[in-house]
């Protein structure tokens, strides 16, 4: 049985899609799409000798070394343009799977990838930006929590395949935050936070958010004990950070 986590993500691949798991690990995801039916082949690419041989393991346990293959290499390096209408990156964060797009995306290693399923650890906002500068519209995002952490999960198609008015322009429009700060800081919290998570005004986001809160406010507490300018400075920054999120939170009541 797979994590919820796990779950989560599989339940967001599109029934049928040849599907890639690039940073696969243990190869959980693709041998469960295989399994259960839901795709008829994939690629399991993974960086690490480690990591690559319990993938190798794991596929060849599950009795499937005819319809996935793992690939050891970098990101999407382990593709060939075409292979894989789905990709799924789980489990890293939000940096390095950027960059491991935008060096596939670069490489041409994109072309006829129709659908992303992502799943940031840290750094969501800079997947969501990437996704926006490349064509991409979130299609759903799903925040969940497992063993005390929580994961967001985000579901992506070209735009040319989005429903047309599923738009990055109605997604991230920072109107829809009615709140007194400055467009562009609406802009950025719809980024930060997700413009479906904010719309679905789940309770689990304003508890990931009230935690975030917590931690600024213990970062605060430490920097009252020093009396350097540069401490000052980053305690009101660190307060307008804190006053944003509770007023961007204001909205989900
Ligand atoms: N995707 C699995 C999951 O969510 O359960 C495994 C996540 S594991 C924490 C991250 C994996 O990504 C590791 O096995 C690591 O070796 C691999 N990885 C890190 N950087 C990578 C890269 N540039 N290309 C491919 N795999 C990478």
């Amino acid at each position: 049985k797979l994590s919820k986590r796990l779950q989560t993500i599989a339940d967001q691949v599109t029934a049928g899609a040849r599907t890639a798991d690039i940073g696969s690990d243990h190869a959980l995801l693709p041998v469960y799409l295989l399994q259960c039916g839901k795709c008829p082949s994939a690629i399991a690419g993974e960086l690490n000798e480690g990591p690559f041989q319990a993938a190798r393991r794991q596929i060849a346990e599950a009795g499937l070394t005819k319809a996935i293959e793992a690939r050891q290499g970098n990101g999407l390096g382990v593709l060939k343009p075409g292979e894989a209408d789905t990709i799924t990156i789980a489990g890293m964060g939000g940096a390095l799977m950027a960059d491991i797009l935008e060096s596939g995306r670069l490489a041409g290693k994109l072309a006829g990838v129709r659908e992303l399923v992502l799943q940031p650890n840290v750094g969501e906002e800079i997947v969501r930006k990437w996704l926006v500068e490349h064509g991409f519209v979130l299609q759903d995002e799903t925040l969940l929590e497992e063993d005390g952490k929580m994961y967001e999960v985000l579901h992506a198609l070209r735009a040319s395949d989005s429903p047309k008015e599923t738009t990055n322009e109605t997604l991230y429009d920072p109107g829809f935050l009615a709140v007194s700060l400055e467009t562009e800081q609406k802009r950025n919290w719809l980024y930060r936070m997700g413009p479906y998570l904010l719309r679905q005004r789940a309770e689990l986001l304003d508890n990931k958010w009230r935690h975030e809160i917590g931690k600024l406010e213990r970062i605060c507490k430490q920097l009252e004990q020093s009396d350097l300018a540069e401490s000052r400075d980053k305690q009101t920054q660190l307060r307008q950070e804190i006053n944003a999120i509770e007023e961007v939170l204001s909205c989900l009541r």
